[in-house]
């Protein structure tokens, strides 16, 4: 008898063992999957190295762009020159017009010439700060990758403990009495998913009340299960 009812403390002691190791495996699972959905850090480089890569690209449409007018400019130059100094134009009100002309459309040229530099010198920057950014990018891209092998491996040992934790307690279940295990289980309820303590060194682990020694003899040897005092839980004298 006395040896049953210690076995029987033992047994409903490591169930709840069991049955604490699924939660802690369950969270652990949770915690692992969200951490395979945070692509965060990835995305937010990658959206920065795209965005640096369109600033580029528009840089470089801009000075195309600023280029051809200058192309444009320089040919109507040449064309007013041409009037100009062909000789075969005399008149001089037509003369002065197109010196007028000339000096408009030079001035334009020269703006032209002045803004493709600037933007030549803002692509050249842009270029860099892409190149940098996709680099970056890259860096994250794989850093990102290594970290999810990591979590896949965590995931699968997480997911195979959990395997086993979870026949463990289906079996345990199976081989309890409807009665201890109700008492176990609505203790379970109202005692915070805690039902089962351990008696060591004359002292309730659970709610830290020392357990009077007559009790601790009688949870060695009497034949049905002893109560703590204090906290009402099943003890279990190791
Ligand atoms: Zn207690």
């Amino acid at each position: 008898m006395e040896r049953s009812t210690v076995v029987m403390a033992r047994r409903l002691y490591e169930l709840q063992q069991t049955e604490l190791g699924v939660q802690r495996h369950q969270q652990a699972l949770k915690d692992v999957r969200a951490r395979l959905q945070d692509t965060g850090e990835r995305d937010k480089a990658r959206a920065q190295a795209d965005a640096t890569r369109r600033d580029y690209e528009k840089l470089r449409a801009d000075l195309r762009d600023t280029e051809l007018a200058g192309q444009q400019l320089a040919q109507h130059v040449k064309e007013i020159e041409q009037r100009l100094y062909s000789g075969r134009n005399t008149n001089p009100k037509e003369l002065v017009s197109l010196q007028e002309d000339l000096k408009m459309v030079q001035r334009q040229r020269g703006e032209s010439e002045t803004r493709a530099l600037e933007l030549m010198t803002q692509a050249e920057a842009a270029e860099n700060a892409a190149t940098r950014a996709q680099g970056l990018a890259r860096q994250a891209e794989a850093s990102w990758e290594e970290q999810r092998q990591q979590l896949l491996k965590e995931q699968s040992v997480v997911e195979e403990e959990l395997r086993l934790l979870q026949q463990q307690e289906t079996s345990a279940l199976a081989t309890f009495q409807g009665q201890e295990l109700a008492l176990y289980q609505s203790l379970k309820k109202v005692r915070g998913g805690v039902a089962v303590a351990k008696v060591e060194r004359g002292i309730c682990r659970v709610c830290g009340i020392a357990v009077p020694s007559h009790d601790a003899q009688r949870a060695r040897s009497n034949p049905g299960l002893v109560r703590c005092n204090s906290c009402g839980r099943i003890l279990y004298v190791a």
